[in-house]
Formats: structure tokens, C-alpha cells, sequence
């Protein structure tokens, strides 16, 4: 551990989203004492909408006790079935991945992960802070390092995890004037729907995707709650018009706006639109190339460091993974920036082949010509069984083996 280091050392961990409390958990196993720092109040800060955790980040739960509550609380996915906006089936990915990677893919309410990472950690002594918004970061020798925050107060520490997402604060003190998120042109919409939606369409635990002409339209289960069981997302290309445009309707506007970009889409789709409540609407993001993850005393993680657009459904299973090899690289207690270092060097090569791959499917739905629509559902026919093996090495990894 570097020099100057107290006996305990101190992390103070920037960010209580998916990469923030679980650092905090496998940093206290590293005999590291973690304080996280969120910006948001307890429970209202994490937008909502559903997301996927993916076998390779579902080992990461296990190793801290979660996966069976998470298989309780979510809905396993046992595959994901594409169709054509008329209703063809083009194939299927993701098949037995409990067979295959040791751990199913489990769907799941972004809020419910949330809590059960918070809760964890609170049980694993980490402490938590909500309201903390960080501004700044001052890194002087020989003194603690301080984190800044919007309230006015300040923090002391041993060293800085940057677990801050997307529109990271750390980013900007680790690279000054680095890259910015930037707008990949495709907006998202998402929300809940009761089970009963559905009912006449059933699909088992498949997770339903339909690539249309322009745009993309995705539902599964969620949940074991019968009242909020189905996620759905719908993605499009946004012609400029950003999330904050779309936020400032009134729900009304919004179904009426989906209604439309979807009219025609096979069913259940229109009726999930009209049963459609409390939709969100995300900007689908993405940041260059960072030329370094850390500085000085001071790394980053997750989607601080390497923010992937959502096609590949994989940005909070690589920020799992992340917490995870930071804790066990820190165990053997090398000096702070060697630990950084090799981090970086392990995370990296794997981070930025998935960032690529998510870039490259989410350039299927944009928008299509008929006929270039319809050469791309023929070739996905044709592709997804070589597509679904070119996927597996996202879900083979396993972060206690690495
Ligand atoms: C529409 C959409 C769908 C997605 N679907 C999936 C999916 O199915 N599967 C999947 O694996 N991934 C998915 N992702 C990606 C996934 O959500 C992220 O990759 C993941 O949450 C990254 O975790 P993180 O901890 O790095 O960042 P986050 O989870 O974003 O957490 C960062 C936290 O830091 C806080 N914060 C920000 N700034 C500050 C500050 N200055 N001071 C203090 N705190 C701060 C934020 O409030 C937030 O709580 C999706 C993303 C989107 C947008």
C-alpha cells in the first residue's frame, strides 16, 4: 500500500449507483475501510427502468451473497428472442446461460438492485452518504487527500474511487479537459407495465425484442411482483431531440409519441404503450477513449471510466466485475499506483471490447430504408447463431477466476 498510508487505510468512494457500494464491500474484505459518497437522497437518486445482469456479473453477486435474492426479487431471462416489427421470429440468443456460465441472466428494477447494493453494503459496515454531491478533489503530498463536496463539507482519505457513472465528476480531475459523453443519436424510453398486459401474448422467461425499420422494442418479466412484473424499453433514432425535450411532456404526449413511432409493431407492443406509466427517458450515451483511469491517488471505474451504450447489456455486470478485481488486487497491499496501474491493465482490454460491440449493435436500430431493413433482419437470420458464439466471452468471464 503506498506510503504515508494510515494503518487502516481509507477509500472514499465517489458515487452509490451499482459500482459504489459494492467497491465498498470487497474493499472492507481487503482490510480497507470505505466511505461512499452519493449525490443524490437515499432511494430517489437511481432513474428508473429495468435492466439486465448478465451471468459474468451475477458471479460478482454470488461472491457477496446476492444472487439468490436477486433470482428471488427479479425474473431469470433464459433467452432473447428477435423479431422483425411484423411479428417474424429472426432467431434467438442467450440460451441456457445457467448450463453454460455457471449463473442465469436476471432481469431486474433498476431501484430493487439499488436497495439490495445499498443494504449489503450497510451490513458490510460500509459507510454510506447520501447528498454528497463531489465538486472537487485536491491531492496534495504528504496529505490526506480531500474530496469537496456541493454542501460545502469535505472528506479525508487515504486514496479516490471515482464510481460516479457516466457524467463523472472524478473523470474531469483525473483527465483535465478529457472527453465529454456525447449523444450517440438514439434515445430511450422505459417503464413498467403489470403482468396482465400480457397475459394474452405469454412468453415464459424469453426476453421479447423487435428491431423495426427504425427503432427497437424489447419486454420481458422483471419481477416476481405481479403489479410491476414487465420491463419494456423502446429505443429510436432522435433526430436531435434530446431526453430533456421528451422529459418536459406530460405522460399523455409521451404514450402518443410511442404510439405513433410504434404503430403497426405486432402485438403486445401498442398495448404495453397504452398501459404504460411513470416512463423514463434516457439519453443513450457513450464517452471516447480515456487515456488513462487514474491520477495520482485517484482511479476510476465502472462507467466512469468506460461508458458503454446500453446494446450490449453489459454496463453494470462490467462495473460488478470492476468492484470486484479492484478489491482483489488490493489485497496484496503493492503500492497504490502499481495496484491502479495493473488494474487498468487487467480491466481495459476486456472494457473496451465490449464498449465496440455494444457501439456496433446499437447501429441496428437506427434508421432503415425497407429494403435495408429488411437485408438486416435477413442477415440477422442467417448471423445470430455465429453472432451468439462472438457474445460468449462477455459471459464467460469469471471475476474470481481472473
Ligand atoms: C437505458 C439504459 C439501459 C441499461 N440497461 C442495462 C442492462 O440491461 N444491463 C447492464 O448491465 N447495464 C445496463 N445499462 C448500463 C448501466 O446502467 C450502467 O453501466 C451502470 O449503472 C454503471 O454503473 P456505475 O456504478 O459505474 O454508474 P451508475 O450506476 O450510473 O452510478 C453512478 C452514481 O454516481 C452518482 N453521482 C454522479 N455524479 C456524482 C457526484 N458528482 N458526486 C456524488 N455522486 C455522483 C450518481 O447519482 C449515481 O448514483 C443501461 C443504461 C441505460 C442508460
Amino acid at each position: 500500500m503506498a506510503q504515508g498510508m494510515s494503518k487502516r487505510p481509507k477509500a472514499l468512494i465517489i458515487g452509490g449507483g451499482v459500482a459504489g457500494p459494492v467497491t465498498g464491500i470487497f474493499l472492507k474484505q481487503a482490510g480497507i475501510d470505505a466511505e461512499v459518497f452519493e449525490a443524490w437522497p437515499y432511494s430517489t437518486g437511481i432513474g428508473g427502468g429495468g435492466l439486465q445482469i448478465a451471468p459474468n456479473g451475477m458471479h460478482v453477486l454470488a461472491e457477496i451473497g446476492l444472487a439468490d435474492d436477486m433470482i428471488a426479487r427479479g425474473s431469470v431471462a433464459e433467452s432473447f428472442d428477435f423479431h422483425s416489427q411484423s411479428g417474424d421470429r429472426l432467431g434467438s440468443l442467450n440460451r441456457n446461460m445457467k448450463a453454460r456460465f455457471g449463473q442465469p441472466a436476471v432481469n431486474m428494477c433498476r431501484a430493487t438492485l439499488n436497495e439490495m447494493l445499498i443494504n449489503k453494503a450497510w451490513c458490510a459496515n460500509v459507510e454510506l452518504r447520501f447528498e454528497k454531491r463531489l465538486v472537487a478533489i485536491e491531492d496534495r503530498a504528504d496529505q490526506p487527500i480531500v474530496a469537496h463536496f456541493a454542501d460545502g463539507s469535505s472528506a479525508e482519505g487515504d486514496f479516490v474511487i471515482g464510481a460516479d457513472g457516466v457524467h463523472s465528476a472524478v473523470r474531469g480531475h483525473v483527465v483535465p479537459d478529457g472527453p465529454k459523453p456525447f449523444d450517440t443519436g438514439l434515445i430511450g424510453f422505459g417503464g413498467f407495465v403489470p403482468r396482465a398486459v400480457i397475459e394474452h401474448s405469454p412468453i415464459g422467461r424469453r426476453v421479447v425484442t423487435t428491431f423495426g425499420q427504425s427503432g427497437f422494442f424489447g419486454y420481458g418479466f422483471c419481477s416476481s411482483d405481479p403489479a410491476d412484473g414487465v420491463m419494456w424499453w423502446s429505443t429510436q433514432p432522435s433526430h436531435g431531440v434530446d431526453a430533456a425535450t421528451y422529459r418536459a411532456m406530460s405522460q399523455d404526449q409521451l404514450r402518443q409519441h410511442l404510439r405513433k413511432f410504434h404503430a403497426g409493431w405486432h402485438d403486445p407492443i401498442l398495448p404495453i404503450i397504452d398501459a404504460a406509466e411513470n416512463i423514463v427517458v434516457t439519453d443513450t450515451l457513450d464517452v471516447a477513449t480515456l487515456p488513462t483511469w487514474s491520477r495520482k491517488r485517484t482511479l476510476l471505474i465502472g462507467d466512469a471510466a468506460h461508458a458503454t451504450s446500453p446494446h450490449a447489456g453489459q454496463g453494470a455486470s462490467l462495473a460488478l466485475e470492476d468492484a470486484m478485481r479492484l478489491g482483489r488486487l488490493m489485497q496484496s497491499r503493492q503500492e497504490l499506483s502499481l495496484t491502479f496501474q495493473n488494474f487498468e491493465a487487467e480491466r481495459r482490454p476486456r472494457a473496451e471490447k465490449i464498449v465496440a460491440l455494444a457501439r456496433r449493435n446499437g447501429n441496428s436500430k437506427r434508421e432503415f430504408s425497407p429494403t435495408g431493413a429488411w437485408i438486416r433482419n435477413r442477415m440477422m437470420k442467417l448471423m445470430l447463431p455465429l453472432g451468439a458464439r462472438a457474445m460468449d466471452f462477455m459471459y464467460a468471464y469469471d471475476p474470481r477466476a481472473a
